[in-house]
């Protein structure tokens, strides 16, 4: 049984995220989808709110569960039973920080595996900063979130 997981900050989870967990879904026997507790980020959402809105996209996906955890990745995996980590790739965006992730994480644990995906022509562009700017300034986002992304988008700007 191949188990994979796919960390990230999912500040918050985009259908960008989504298609990466989808079609992750469908290449292992389970994913984890690990929402990383205290990135080095300015969050918009708490950690419970990161995760309440991952679960909710994923829910049809019955392979795919979504944890938190915070410390290094690859002491995650390895707790967490974890062969492969999954990450994202857009053109322009990822290539050489995920390279670098990919480097620290075979020296870090040589046992783990680390897959790209390649992102799907539709959501190249699409990254959860460029999302909370739009929203920030009223535009919207619902093509490129799920459902109750987008209602917990407009509720944040709202209250802010
Ligand atoms: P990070 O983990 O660097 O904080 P994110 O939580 O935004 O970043 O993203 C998690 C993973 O998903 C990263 O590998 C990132 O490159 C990838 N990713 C982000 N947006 C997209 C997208 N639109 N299409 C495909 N992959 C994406």
């Amino acid at each position: 049984m191949t188990i994979a997981i796919y960390p990230g900050s999912f500040d918050p989870f985009t259908n960008g995220h989504l298609d990466v967990a989808r079609r992750a879904s469908r290449l292992f026997d389970k994913l984890i989808i690990g929402v990383y507790a205290t990135p080095e980020k300015k969050l918009m959402f708490s950690q419970d709110e990161r995760v309440a809105m991952a679960r909710a996209a994923v829910a049809s996906l019955k392979n795919v569960e979504v944890r938190t955890y915070s410390g290094l990745t690859t002491e995650f995996a390895k707790e967490s039973g974890v062969q492969v980590i999954v990450r994202g790739l857009r053109v322009s965006a990822d290539f050489e920080f995920e390279f670098d992730l990919a480097m620290m994480t075979a020296k870090l644990s040589p046992s783990l595996e680390m897959v790209c995906l390649m992102a799907s022509p539709q959501y190249q562009f699409l990254s959860s900063s460029l999302l909370k700017e739009v929203a920030r300034l009223g535009g919207q986002v619902d093509d490129w979130v799920p459902p109750a992304v987008a209602k917990a988008l407009k509720k944040k700007v709202r209250t802010k």
